[in-house]
């Protein structure tokens, strides 16, 4: 299959080909025609399955032909779980609409940063990314009208309903027009999002995309037995010794993430932390930095660890384990993206390694741990 045989346009594929999608991904195979036929869908795929094009390349092509909207009238409506996930996804849109012939306007609405900017650049826009309690808040003020959209799409609908957005959710279902068409991402299919499924969705067709295993083959997991005191010193050890250009480090607390940047700063490694406690302008400029190459570590609780894609991101790092293995899996999973090979590495202490052998055991493969009592860290 290539882009050309899914019922693009010229202008979308040119822009395609400058990005070096050289050909689909699997869900965008079965997405793309199925979303341009206005089509419900329904796609079990996890970020770094290019789930994203698959929603954002058929939407902006359908406003091609479609009228200009009234004002403040959203035609296309994404809820995202995270602030984070919907800065991104407007990105996504915003450049793949750079080169239209039509003008599509596409913008991000969050919370924590002003609300009055938000309300000012949300003239003409047809495609809002929203998270549910800013939404709310704008519709409240008459900001924006959700009488009139056509598309509805859940991106990490699982998530959403993970961290307690269902009551926000079903308000905002009930200011949406009765016809619509309705798009849903998730990573699991479990009974809640069954529930939903059959609430909210028409003949869906449905996408299955097992992504994670095929993911972990290219990660290179490597794991080294340290005592708790010494994490410090071999994360700035590891940093510098393998030359790591951009790393990743997870925690497991906000405290911990400040504690360990400012530890790197002073020994001369650039990093930022990010957390809940952070300022969400301080989390966008640390992350853009980030994704940009130009901070060496980010040092991230695990607000980051999904949707969070960075292009070809060569480490992460546990320094200390998420309890969950499920987690795990998330973390280590911004690595070993979209074709390219990645390493994760953990800092497993002694009062972890059970926990570590129960994460190799739902993860289904061994990872074997280093000593590194006789590695001299002094200096670091
Ligand atoms: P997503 O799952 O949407 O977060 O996408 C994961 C990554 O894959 C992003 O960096 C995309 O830019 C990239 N990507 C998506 N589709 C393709 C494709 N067809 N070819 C190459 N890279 C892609």
């Amino acid at each position: 299959m290539s882009f050309s045989s899914l019922g693009l346009s010229s202008s979308l594929l040119k822009i395609i080909a400058e990005q070096n999608y050289n050909k689909p991904y699997p869900i965008q195979n079965e997405a793309i025609p199925a979303i341009l036929q206005r089509k419900d869908v329904l796609g079990i795929a996890q970020t770094g399955s290019g789930k994203t094009a698959s929603f954002v390349l058929p939407i902006l092509e359908l406003a091609q032909n479609k009228t200009l909207s009234r004002n403040r009238h959203i035609k296309t409506l994404v809820l995202v779980p995270t602030r984070e996930l919907a800065i991104q996804t407007a990105d996504v849109f915003q450049l793949f609409a750079s080169s239209l012939p039509k003008k599509v306007k596409a913008m991000a609405v969050y919370g924590g940063v002003s609300i009055n900017p938000q309300m000012m650049k949300l003239q003409g826009t047809e495609i809002l990314v929203a998270t549910t309690g800013r939404l709310l808040d704008l519709v409240a003020s008459n900001a924006v009208n959700l009488s009139e959209v056509e598309t509805l799409v859940l991106d990490e609908a699982d998530k959403m309903l993970n961290l307690g957005f269902k009551d926000e959710m079903t308000q905002i279902f009930n200011l949406l027009p009765k016809n619509r068409q309705n798009i849903l991402f998730s990573a699991t299919l479990g009974s809640d999002i069954s529930s939903f499924r059959d609430v909210l969705l028409h003949n869906p067709v449905l996408i299955e995309i097992k992504a994670e295993s095929s993911d972990i083959e290219l990660i290179t997991q490597t794991a080294y037995h340290v005592e708790a005191e010494r994490k410090g010193p071999l994360l700035r050890y590891l940093i510098k010794h393998l030359n790591m250009t951009q790393v990743l480090v997870f925690v497991s607390s906000k405290h911990t993430a400040d504690h360990i940047t400012d530890k790197l700063n002073i020994n001369g490694i650039e990093s930022a932390a990010m957390h809940s406690l952070k300022s969400q302008g301080a989390r966008n400029e640390a992350l853009q930095k980030f994704k940009k190459g130009k901070l060496r570590v980010l040092v991230a609780t695990d607000i980051a660890s999904r949707g969070i894609d960075i292009q070809f991101l060569p480490y992460v790092i546990n320094y200390e384990l998420p309890r969950s293995p499920k987690d795990y899996i998330h973390r280590i999973g911004r690595t070993g993206r979209a074709d390219s090979p990645g390493d994760a590495i953990s800092l497993i202490s002694p009062d972890e390694v059970h926990h570590f052998v129960v994460i190799q055991k739902k993860m289904g493969k061994r990872i074997t741990l280093i000593q590194t009592n006789k590695l001299e860290l002094k200096g670091y």
